[in-house]
């Protein structure tokens, strides 16, 4: 006997029929004679209604609130599964966030799990109910409900699985398991069988939404094996493990994009000590995350400085440079939000010079013009307009032959 803990995503609970098929997939579990924790998310689209919801009510919704708002989404699916289980005579029971006792710091839409006590889970799986947990939400000491930030159901189900040390994590989604690139985007993307840790985190914080990036830190901090697959095929998915010896092998094993970025240029900043503190501390103390910076030299101590920030923050952070120009003597600050990202991932760069140079080099060939760069050991990143986005992934794939067996 076994105690497995799924995941399923809002399309995977976007109607009565796909909730029925999700309590068909649990039941034969249930009936092999495993223990289960199911994890769901919101019914497909319900969490963007909420979020529309609220900004009809006011621009800047206060944060307490709008993550008791977005909890109903959660709310909603697990107590219809665990209602529609319960009817046809499967046991079940239904718990949120505070019932299943996650807890979380207080940063309100984005809040970290510190802790979960699993005793009342353990206690219903020992009465052998089917328990259904709200992914997604927490709470704090101070008994206020809290949010994961956007696909935070991922990191609520291997907190479980790993809190109840969990023989397996399975991740259903809408796409049948992790491959070289987004399948929605690029027709020839592998699915891949395996994928390490390290790679899922580049590939999650890079762009790939298939995981909540959050979800890997946790499966890679307490080794949780997850399986990533598709609720609606018995396909295998691909397995996101820790980092084997034939994995090196493979230069680079996936592509990336975000379409969320902004880029803020500021000009002829003076170019003294302590500028760059004075510019990102602010940025920091609102909680917006900056993610590339570069700066030129020009004659004259002045400086330029451009950086990206997600979208949903460029508007705060435009504001905030433009106020601090005029105290640091900035000439001018431009933003341009049509940007991408897009990120070649592999742990084999490591060992491997040139792979950026190709980069560029295929880039360059289509006419993309690439206007900033960022490395790591394991990944490169370039920004270029948004519009070429599809286009640099299908020539990257082609390039570095993702669509080959490994
Ligand atoms: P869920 O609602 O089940 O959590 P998400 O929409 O959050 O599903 O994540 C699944 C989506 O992730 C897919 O539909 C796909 O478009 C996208 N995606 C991006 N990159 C990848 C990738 N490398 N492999 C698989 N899916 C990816
Ligand atoms: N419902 C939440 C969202 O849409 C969490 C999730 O789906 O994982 O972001
Ligand atoms: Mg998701």
């Amino acid at each position: 006997m076994a105690l497995i803990v799924q995941k399923y995503g809002g399309t995977s609970v976007g109607d009565i029929d796909s909730i029925r098929n999700v309590a068909n997939r649990v039941i034969k579990e249930y009936q092999s004679g495993n223990d289960l924790v199911v994890v769901l998310s919101a019914m497909a689209g319900a969490t963007d209604q909420l979020i529309n919801l609220a900004h009809q009510v006011t621009d800047i919704p206060d944060e307490r609130e709008l993550d008791a708002l977005l909890a109903t989404g959660e709310q909603t699916t697990v107590s219809l599964l665990a209602m529609m289980l319960n009817s046809i005579g499967f046991p079940a029971v239904s718990f949120l966030g505070f019932q299943a006792q996650i807890l979380t710091n207080d940063a309100h839409g984005r809040a970290r799990i510190q802790e979960i006590n699993v005793d009342r889970i353990r206690r219903a799986l020992e009465q052998k109910k089917i328990v259904t947990v709200a992914g997604f939400q927490g709470w704090t000491r101070g008994g206020d409900i809290t949010t994961l930030g956007r696909g935070g159901s991922d990191t609520s189900a291997v907190a479980l699985a790993a809190a109840l040390k969990a023989d397996s994590c399975e991740i259903y989604t809408d796409v049948d398991g992790v491959y070289t690139t987004d399948p929605n985007i690029c027709g020839k993307a592998r699915k891949l069988k395996k994928i390490s840790y390290d790679e899922m985190l580049e590939m999650a914080s890079l762009g790939a939404k298939v995981l909540q990036i959050r979800s890997v830190e946790f499966a890679k901090k307490y080794n949780v094996p997850v399986h990533v697959r598709s609720s609606f095929s018995e396909e295998e998915g691909t397995m996101v493990v820790r980092e084997e010896k034939d994995m090196e092998k493979v230069l680079v094993s996936g592509i990336a994009y975000d379409k969320n970025q902004a880029r803020i240029t500021l000009t002829k900043v003076p170019d003294q000590p302590g500028i760059a503190a004075k510019i990102f501390t602010p940025m920091g103390e609102a909680g917006i995350e900056v993610d590339m910076i570069i700066q030129n030299t020009r004659a004259g101590g002045l400086t330029d400085l451009t950086f990206t920030v997600a979208t949903s923050d460029y508007k705060r952070a435009m504001e905030i440079q433009k106020n601090l120009a005029r105290e640091i003597g900035t000439e001018n600050v431009y933003g341009d939000e049509n940007i991408a990202k897009v990120s070649i991932i592999g742990v084999g760069m490591r060992s491997h010079a040139g792979i950026a140079a190709k980069m560029f080099s295929s880039l360059a060939n289509e006419n993309i013009n690439i206007s900033m760069i960022s490395t790591s050991e394991i990944k490169v990143s370039c920004v270029i307009e948004e519009k070429y986005t599809e286009l640099a992934i299908r020539v990257l794939h082609d390039v570095f032959e993702l669509d080959k067996a490994d």
